[in-house]
């Protein structure tokens, strides 16, 4: 084993090996027109950032993973293509009322995508 190292890249499918994905190769078509920055990773799913943090304890930092997926031109198989890890301020919104619990409240509202 490697060490980890962020961001941590999956370049081929696990299932049949294929590199070529859908999101990435009908993305680059729009990075080639200039509609996206060059540094876009496209993903199937609303990339969403995990804080890894312990409600219990009180933190003015969390380290944060972001997952973004795509899938494979090949076989169909979705699946993780790069994890980003980024230290953010916490809790995000510390200067409000209601602290950790409101937080939590509104991340459980937050549909999962939108
Ligand atoms: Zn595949």
């Amino acid at each position: 084993m490697k060490p980890m190292e962020f961001p941590l890249l999956f370049d081929k499918c696990p299932l049949c090996g294929c590199k070529k994905r859908v999101l990435e190769s009908v993305g680059g078509e729009e990075m080639k027109k200039g509609k996206v920055g060059k540094d876009m990773i496209f993903s199937t799913t609303q990339p969403i950032a995990l804080a890894l943090v312990d409600p219990r304890k009180t933190v003015i930092s969390a380290l944060t993973l972001t997952v973004f997926r795509d899938i494979c031109v090949d076989c169909g198989h979705e699946y993780v293509v790069c994890i980003r890890h980024k230290v953010l301020p916490w809790p995000p919104q510390a200067s409000q009322q209601g602290g950790m619990q409101q937080i939590l409240q509104q991340l459980e509202k937050t549909p999962p995508g939108g």
